[in-house]
């Protein structure tokens, strides 16, 4: 980029240029103007060169104009030759003019610089004042916008505004304040404040201090006691809160006060309902019967209820900040804390749990808890405990157990207490029967008290069993066994009561045999309950059904086999449906159709098909329309045929029948001993008694009997004792031992074999069920004492 040119070179150029226009001009006119007005185009470039230079140009446009002129002009032209005297006159007046022009000029130039310059200082200073106008006028605006902001905040304020002046004259009033007073700002404005602001106290009803004064005075900001009310120019009164505080100018001066302060009706209602609120709960948690606390995650109790004290004896500042499980009972403290892991576990959830805590005194008390988890709610922050003293119900219930066991336990005694009488009953009867001649009379009254008989030996059965169940003492012998053979046990038992009652019975049976994994005789009394119900329920000519189908699922495990059993007999109202399987419940209590039983029949069903891992279900339409009781057994597969661990030999068949053998009856009742004894002999027997178990060893060994029927409970030595001294002390091997006991359970089971016993027999032993037995077993072998094989009784 080319050099800017310098100033004082344009305005020499400008000469230079001037000179050279007017030789130009003066050499195009040279023709026409010949010698005449040769300086008159150097005149006008000195001026050109004075207005546009100065006058340094202007002396050079001179000097170059004489020079050019002489050389090009003046005669002798194109010489420098200025000897004639008229060249010299007309060279000098041009210079010296030109000098004149070029001064005149330069004065010019100097007062037009001036002028200039004047005139732009006078625009600078315009300019200036113009702006301090603008701006001037800009801060008076924005003051008055400020203004006018301030007046629509403090207007449009929420709260009610008063300012006053140091004199406490009020210089300003917002519309809410206007409002709250009663005072329109025109008439309140000027006026002192507290003819305007009146307040008192609300219960002294003392006039307050108003705070402006103490603005004043303390120079800071003060606010009002609390319940303040701010009394209106009409009078009514409205609880206040206010605030003042000193307005001061640019120097920190103090020029008045202003004064801030809001109706605060609904805030006091809305905190008094908040503080009842507070007090009702506080009210219901104090007063609760139970203990209520919170706890941390960590199991530090925050808060406890006053009843804490009457519970545990610990006032709650004792118990806030101390562990909640310091005071638990050990054997519980695992339980427990196992149970608040899995409740932090759960925001929102709940456990519950019993356990024993110390109370002050020492005792342990047993505490029913309900734990909340509302550590995530912010307002709660803590787990929530609900506690309740539970001991007195604790041991309520420990007694009620005690009672139970001691009823289950009565029963059990009870039971066994009157089987023993029943006993020689039945074996009198069966004596007789077999005595009798035959006078009818006679016969009719023994069948009749034979019948009766049976009927008490069932009670005493249902007795023993539902005091098994209590003590939970109910053993089962599975097997697998096919249902049809089940069912047509159940049928033996029961067919002579649905005969004798004039009922028709229909059984149902799959073709094909169906398995279960069960106890045989507990499943045909499960079988025979239902039938004999539904005999005892149904009048003469009703109608049961039996029947038993595979279930949806088929006769294949994992299937079920439902045995149904169904009469048109009285029926079941519904309200006793769900209830009909408690322990006894009855229908109908009355005398006449209580039909002698005692409520425990279908307990007694439950219970074992449950064992059996079935279910019963009792359906029926209502009284009078007949009822149905469905039970639901798994199936299992069917067994490998397995060879027979038994050597039965029935009577008649095979080796001759024990018969005229000696046996030994042993039984610490006389009355059973005897009578039994005499069964035996009347079949033929050679029979010897004793009545307890040293009679028994001594008896066995004198008399060396074939057959020992042996009481387990024996005074002075027991079955088992008796049974073990004639085995091993005595060596007395041909004996075949078989004892007499209850429903003998597995332990008894294995404990009777271990010492040597053969066979069981149930009592009261059914004089036919021990004929069966006897003439099962084998003749001993004359030579060489062997134990006989075992038989099933
Ligand atoms: P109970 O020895 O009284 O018969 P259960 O436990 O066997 O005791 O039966 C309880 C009650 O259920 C009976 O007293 C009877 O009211 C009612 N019940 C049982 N089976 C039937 C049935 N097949 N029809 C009508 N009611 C029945």
């Amino acid at each position: 980029m080319a050099a800017p040119v310098p100033p004082y070179l344009r305005r020499y150029g400008v000469a230079v240029g001037a000179v050279l226009l007017a030789t130009l001009a003066r050499w195009l006119l040279d023709g026409v103007l010949g010698g005449h007005l040769l300086f008159l185009g150097y005149y006008i470039a000195v001026v050109i060169a004075a207005w546009l230079g100065g006058f340094g140009p202007a002396l050079l446009a001179d000097v170059l104009g004489c020079l050019v002129v002489s050389l090009l002009f003046l005669p002798p032209r194109y010489s420098l030759d200025l000897s004639a005297k008229a060249n010299l006159v007309s060279l000098a007046s041009f210079f010296g003019l030109s000098i004149a022009i070029g001064l005149i000029g330069r004065s010019l130039r100097l007062a037009q610089r001036r002028g200039v310059e004047s005139a732009q200082e006078a625009l600078a200073r315009q300019k200036q004042l113009e702006q301090e106008i603008v701006q001037r006028m800009r801060s008076e605006e924005a003051v008055q916008q400020q203004r006018e902001w301030l007046r629509v905040t403090l207007a449009s304020i929420g709260d009610a505004v008063i300012a006053t002046d140091t004199q406490e004259r009020i210089t300003f009033l917002n519309p809410v304040a206007e409002a709250l007073t009663g005072w329109p700002a025109a008439e309140a404005i000027g006026k002192p404040l507290e003819q305007v602001f009146r307040v008192i106290h609300e219960q002294t009803r003392q006039l307050i201090d108003n705070p402006i004064a103490r603005a004043l005075r303390e120079g800071t900001a003060v606010g009002l006691a609390n319940h303040t009310a701010l009394i209106a120019r009409d009078g009514t009164e409205r609880p206040i809160d206010d605030s003042a505080s000193p307005i001061r100018d640019r120097e920190g001066q103090t020029v008045g006060v202003v004064l801030v302060f809001r109706d605060v009706t609904e805030h006091r209602r809305a905190e008094e309902a908040l503080q009842a609120s507070e007090r009702r709960f506080r009210a219901l948690i104090e007063r609760s019967w139970d203990g209520i606390s919170l706890m941390d995650a960590a199991g530090i109790l925050r808060f406890a209820s006053s009843s804490a004290t009457r519970i545990l004896g610990y006032p709650p500042d004792e118990l806030v900040g101390r562990n909640a499980f310091d005071l638990m009972h050990p054997d519980d403290l695992r339980r427990t804390l196992d149970l608040l892991a899995e409740l932090l576990q759960q925001p929102g959830g709940t456990v519950s749990a019993d356990f024993r805590y110390r109370h002050k005194d020492g005792s342990w008390r047993w505490l029913e808890t309900v734990a909340t988890n509302l550590l995530a709610d912010p307002g709660v922050q803590a787990i929530v405990i609900n506690t309740r003293d539970i001991t007195d119900r604790k041991q309520a219930e420990e007694e009620l157990r005690s009672a139970n066991r001691t009823k289950d336990e009565f029963l059990a005694t009870l039971a066994h207490e009157l089987r023993n009488p029943l006993v020689p009953l039945r074996n009198a009867l069966y004596l007789i029967g077999r005595l009798n001649g035959h006078d009818e009379q006679l016969d009719k009254a023994r069948s009749m008290m034979e019948r009766q008989v049976q009927h008490l030996v069932r009670l005493v059965d249902d007795l023993l069993d539902v005091s098994r169940i209590g003590r939970g003492k109910i053993e089962l012998r599975k097997e697998p066994v096919d249902v049809q053979s089940v069912v047509a046990s159940a049928l033996e038992t029961s067919r002579p009561l649905i005969e004798a009652a004039g009922q028709q019975l229909t059984v149902a049976l799959p073709p094909e045999p169906i398995y279960l994994q069960a106890d045989p005789t507990r499943l045909a009394q499960v079988v025979s309950n239902l039938l004999n119900n539904a005999a005892r329920y149904t009048d003469a000519g009703g109608r049961i059904e039996l029947s038993v189908e595979p279930a949806s699922g088929g006769c294949q495990p994992p299937g079920e086999v439902i045995i149904r059993v169904r009469d048109t007999g009285i029926g079941i109202p519904p309200e006793m449906l769900p209830r009909i399987f408690d322990m006894f419940t009855q229908v109908d209590r009355s005398l006449e159709r209580s039909q002698g039983g005692l409520g425990i029949g279908l307990t007694l069903v439950q219970r074992l098909v449950e064992m059996h891992g079935g279910r019963v279900e009792a359906h029926s339409p209502g009284p009078g329309q007949g009822s149905e009781f469905v039970v639901r057994l798994p199936v299992v597969a069917a067994p490998a045929p397995r060879p027979p661990s038994w050597t039965i030999t029935p009577a008649g068949e095979g080796g001759a029948a024990l018969s005229g053998c000696r046996i030994l009856v042993v039984d610490d009742s006389h009355d059973t001993a005897e009578s039994l004894a005499m069964i035996l002999r009347l079949s033929g027997h050679e029979v010897h008694l004793a009545f307890d178990g040293p009679g028994a060893i001594a008896a066995a060994l004198t008399h060396r009997p074939d057959v020992a029927l042996l009481d387990i409970g024996l005074p002075g030595m027991n079955g088992y004792e008796v049974a073990r001294c004639l085995r091993e002390d005595h060596g007395l091997t041909q004996t075949v031992l078989v004892a007499l006991t209850g429903w003998a359970q597995t332990e008894d089971r294995r404990r009777a074999q271990e010492v040597g016993f053969a066979h069981h027999l149930v009592k009261p032993v059914e004089p036919e069920a021990l004929h069966r037995l006897l003439l099962s077993l084998k003749a001993p072998p004359k030579a060489g004492a062997t134990r006989p094989q075992p038989v099933h009784a």
